[in-house]
C-alpha cells in the first residue's frame, strides 16, 4: 500500500497576511468595557497599561487588520502549523468520521499563546515599552511572552500562581533561560500581593490574583506595560490565524468541517479557531462549534452572564461575559490553563445568541482520551487541549452510533511535554 499523506501542510506562501477580527459579525454588538463605578471605560483609561495600537485592535470595526512585517517574520518561525487527519485514532476509536487536528504544539512555546505573545511584544516595543508584566497559570503564557520578548528585545516579569509553580518548575526554567523573571503570586511586590499573603500566607494563589499583581505594577510604572494571554478580543483577533489556515487547509483537499472543537479557558484558542468560521454559521453553513472546559471550572456551562472583573482585586475593567464570580476559587486541576472564572466577552456573546456552543468534560474522560492518542498518534496533548480531544471522541462515537459521520476538526492547543506530573497523579501512566 502507498503511504497515505496525513499533514496537510501549507507552504509558508500562505501564512496569512491579516488577522481576522470577528467584531464586526457579531449577532449584537459588544457591550463596552465599564468602571466599577458603572461608566464606559474610555480608550484613555486603558492607555497606562496597554500601547495605542493594541487599544485600537480591541474595539476596531475593520473585518480585516494586516499583520506587520516583523510580526509576519516572527510567526513564519513555525507557521503555517500542519492540519494533522488522524487516521490512526479513528481507528482506535472504530469511527467512521474524519477527525483533524490542528498541530499549535509546534511553537516555540508549545502552544498556541505563541501567536498573541509575538504580536503583543513587538506593538509595546513599537510604543517604546521597555517592560512588560504578565501572568501565568499553567505557564504556557509566560514562556510564549519570555519568548516574545527575547524576539523584540524587551524586559518581562512573570507572575506565575505559586501552585503551578509548584506543579511545574520546568516552566520556570524556560522562562528564566530566556531571561524572564518569574515571580510566584502572591508575591510581596505588590499590594495585591501583600494583602493575599497577609490574609492567608498558605494560599495557593489563582489567576485572577496574578492578573492583579501584574496589572497592579504596570499601572504604576511608566517604562513597564501589562500583557494578558486570553481573554481580550485582541488576543482573539491575534490568534485566527489558526481558523484562516484550518479554512485554506480544509479547502485544499475538498473538505468543509463539520464540527470544530477547541478546549476553553478564557476563550482565545477557541475564538481563533471559530471566528473566521462565525460568518459561514450566521449564513447557514451546517458547522457546531463546541467550546470545550473542565466540569470543575463550568464558566461556560454553568456560569452568569453580567458585567465581571477580569482579576480578583478589581483593577480590571467589568466586562460582559459569562463568568463564576471573582471569587471561585478552582480545584487543583491539572489543566491550569482552564482554571479562569471568566470568558472572553466574544466567545460569551457568541455563546449567549447561540452561535456556538459549549460543553464540559470530566478529568477522567480527558486523561483517557489523551491515553488513546498517545496510543495510536503518539502525541501527548497538554491537559487543556485533551479537552477538546476528549469531546471530538465522544462525538465522533455518538455520531458512529446515529449513523451520522462527519468531519470534526479540533485544535491541539499544546502538547503536554512539561505536563508529566499531572500524566503521572491521572492512573493512565503506572508501572
Ligand atoms: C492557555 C492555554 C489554554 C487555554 O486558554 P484559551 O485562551 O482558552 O485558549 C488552552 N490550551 C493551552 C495549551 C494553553 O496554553
Amino acid at each position: 500500500m502507498p503511504p497515505i499523506e496525513n499533514k496537510i501542510i501549507l507552504p509558508k506562501s500562505e501564512l496569512p497576511t491579516s488577522w481576522y477580527n470577528v467584531l464586526p459579525d457579531l449577532p449584537e454588538p459588544l457591550g463596552p468595557y465599564l468602571t466599577p463605578g458603572g461608566q464606559p471605560v474610555s480608550p484613555s483609561d486603558l492607555a497606562g497599561i496597554f500601547p495605542q495600537s493594541l487599544i485600537e485592535q480591541e474595539v476596531s470595526d475593520r473585518s480585516v487588520i494586516q499583520i506587520p512585517e516583523p510580526v509576519l517574520e516572527a510567526l513564519s518561525i513555525w507557521r503555517p502549523t500542519p492540519l494533522v487527519r488522524a487516521r490512526r485514532l479513528e481507528k482506535a476509536l472504530g469511527v467512521s468520521s474524519r477527525i483533524y487536528f490542528k498541530d499549535e504544539s509546534v511553537s516555540p512555546s508549545g502552544s498556541h499563546k505563541s501567536n498573541t505573545a509575538m504580536a503583543q511584544a513587538y506593538f509595546n516595543k513599537e510604543a517604546g515599552v521597555t517592560r512588560l508584566t504578565t501572568e501565568t497559570g499553567a505557564g504556557q503564557w509566560g514562556t510564549a511572552l519570555a519568548i516574545a520578548a527575547k524576539q523584540f528585545g524587551i524586559q518581562a516579569r512573570v507572575y506565575m500562581v505559586k501552585i503551578s509553580l509548584e506543579q511545574k518548575p520546568y516552566r520556570k526554567v524556560i522562562m528564566n533561560l530566556m531571561g524572564a523573571e518569574v515571580l510566584p503570586s502572591p508575591s510581596q511586590a505588590t499590594d495585591a500581593g501583600r494583602k493575599a499573603l497577609a490574609a492567608n500566607p498558605d494560599t495557593l494563589g489563582t489567576l485572577g490574583l496574578a492578573i492583579s499583581e501584574a496589572v497592579e505594577e504596570a499601572a504604576g510604572r511608566s517604562d513597564t506595560n501589562y500583557v494578558l494571554g486570553s481573554v481580550l478580543n485582541h488576543v482573539i483577533l491575534h490568534q485566527t490565524v489558526i481558523g484562516q489556515e484550518v479554512k485554506k487547509q480544509l479547502a485544499s483537499i475538498g473538505e468543509k468541517p463539520n464540527y470544530l472543537i477547541a478546549c476553553h479557558g478564557g476563550g482565545s484558542n477557541f475564538g481563533g479557531l471559530v471566528g473566521p468560521f462565525v460568518r459561514d454559521i450566521l449564513s447557514g453553513q451546517k458547522i457546531a462549534a463546541i467550546a470545550v472546559e473542565p466540569e470543575s471550572c463550568p464558566t461556560l456551562t454553568k456560569g452568569e452572564f453580567k458585567y465581571d472583573a477580569g482579576d480578583t482585586a478589581g483593577f480590571t475593567p467589568l466586562m460582559p461575559m459569562y463568568s463564576l464570580g471573582t471569587g471561585f476559587q478552582p480545584p487543583a486541576i491539572h489543566a491550569g490553563g482552564l482554571r479562569y472564572h471568566g470568558a472572553a466577552p466574544i466567545v460569551s456573546a457568541l455563546l449567549k445568541s447561540k452561535v456556538i456552543e459549549a460543553a464540559s468534560i470530566s478529568a477522567e474522560d480527558c486523561f483517557k482520551f489523551a491515553q488513546i492518542l498517545a496510543w495510536s498518534e503518539y502525541v501527548i496533548p497538554a491537559p487543556e487541549s485533551a479537552h477538546a480531544l476528549a469531546k471530538t471522541c465522544l462525538l465522533a462515537q455518538e455520531l458512529e452510533k446515529n449513523g451520522t459521520p462527519g468531519c470534526l476538526v479540533f485544535t491541539l492547543s499544546g502538547h503536554g511535554l512539561l505536563d508529566l506530573t499531572a500524566y503521572q497523579t491521572s492512573g493512565v501512566a503506572n508501572d
